[in-house]
């Protein structure tokens, strides 16, 4: 394969882990046959984006340009693209391409091949370089890896279900959640808000868990039929193995075996958070009620517009705050406090 031109766009980067972010310009490829080019309207910032900018999972390649939550406008199609059109608002998520020919990619669980492509800090197979993410004017991706974004939807609240939408949606189906089932949330942030919005949209008794005591009434605003205050041991008690199934969604170290303690007998605690260290794990509370322990990472490319459609039909959006492209340094720490309500969103208009 030859190699494609490139061109330039502006970006914000970052050098190492302990720089702050900064505009920058990056190169992407003109679009090949098969590709989609698109202006980058708006970009969520996951936790992912921070731990990965400051290599806390010890695989950043620098420069690094986070963003994985991606909502544009097409602006150019290759002369072999059939699904998309100039004009039409489309998203990316965590992936832009895969194997395509695995078993697991087959079955469209391309999250799971073992030569997936991550939007970033995966290596762009066309250019023979690290991939670069969606903090950026515009982006070049593999029409298979474009998602159709519901009319209906506001693009900017949208654009987190590319990653924080799939990561608690693909958890919750493949484990069937739903009415009758008593499904409990930890952490209210950006993976949080949207389990909670979930789990609620699919008839579960939904109770969130948090350390944060102000997020009590915005987590019954966004769903929660119940809020219990982590720190509380009389709250935490009072729910003692009483869960069929609990979504982990926490991104720095806790105590997990508290959580595996609120299941009842054969219930399940889907991780989905990633801190930076691993996490204890105690053999008792697995042993006794033969509980599970288990892991759910983003969706694949059908089940993430099974979940965008899912969301246009019943209106789901995320709870924003939109920022300028300049303000994400200071978003990151925000989010470190655990101080978001419940995503940032980047306005793209904003980096010129
Ligand atoms: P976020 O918006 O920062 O939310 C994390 C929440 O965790 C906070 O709002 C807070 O909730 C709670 N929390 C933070 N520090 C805590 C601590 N020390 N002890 C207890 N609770 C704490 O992050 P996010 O974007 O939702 O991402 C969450 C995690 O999921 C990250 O590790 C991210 O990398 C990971 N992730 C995984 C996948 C996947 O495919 N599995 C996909 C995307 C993201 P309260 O204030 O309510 O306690
Ligand atoms: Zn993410
Ligand atoms: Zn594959």
């Amino acid at each position: 394969m030859s190699k494609p031109v490139c061109y330039s766009t502006k970006a914000f980067s970052t050098v190492s882990a302990t720089a702050s972010l900064g505009a920058t310009s990056i190169e992407r490829r003109t679009p090949t046959a098969g590709d989609v080019q698109i202006q980058i309207l708006y970009c969520g910032v996951c936790h992912s984006d921070l731990h990965y900018a400051r290599n806390e999972w010890n695989f950043t390649q620098y420069p690094a340009v986070p963003g994985h939550e991606i909502v544009g406008r097409v602006t150019a199609v290759g002369s072999g693209v059939k699904k998309f059109k100039v004009g039409e608002t489309v998203g990316v998520g965590c992936l832009v391409d895969s194997c395509r020919t695995c078993p697991d990619c087959r079955s469209g669980l391309e999250q799971f091949c073992t030569g997936m492509t991550m939007t970033y800090g995966g290596m762009e197979k066309q250019l023979n370089r690290p991939t670069l993410g969606g903090y950026a004017q515009s982006i070049v991706v593999t029409e298979e890896f474009v998602l159709r974004m519901p009319a209906n939807l506001n693009p900017a609240a949208a654009a987190p279900l590319l990653c924080a939408g799939i990561t608690t949606y693909s958890p919750m189906r493949h484990w069937k959640v739903g009415p009758g089932q008593k499904v409990g949330i930890v952490g209210l942030g950006g993976l949080g808000h949207m389990g909670v919005k979930f789990a609620r949209a699919f008839g579960a008794h939904v109770v969130l868990f948090t350390t944060s005591p102000k997020k009590v009434e915005d987590a019954k605003r966004l769903g929660a039929h119940e809020v219990v205050l982590s720190t509380d041991d009389a709250q935490m008690a009072a729910h003692a193995g009483s869960f069929d199934f609990i979504l982990d969604a926490v991104s720095a170290s806790h105590d997990i075996n508290a959580y595996l303690n609120q299941l009842k007998h054969d219930g399940n605690l889907v991780l989905v958070g990633a801190p930076e260290k691993p996490l204890p794990v105690a053999a008792f509370p697995l042993l006794f009620r033969r509980r599970s322990l288990s892991g759910s990472l983003i969706g694949g490319l059908p089940e993430t517009q099974e979940m965008l459609d899912f969301c246009g039909q019943h209106n789901i959006t995320c709870d924003i705050e939109m920022i300028r492209m300049d303000q994400i340094n200071e978003a990151y720490e925000r989010m470190l406090k655990s101080d978001v309500k419940y995503r940032f969103v980047i306005d793209m208009a904003s980096l010129v």
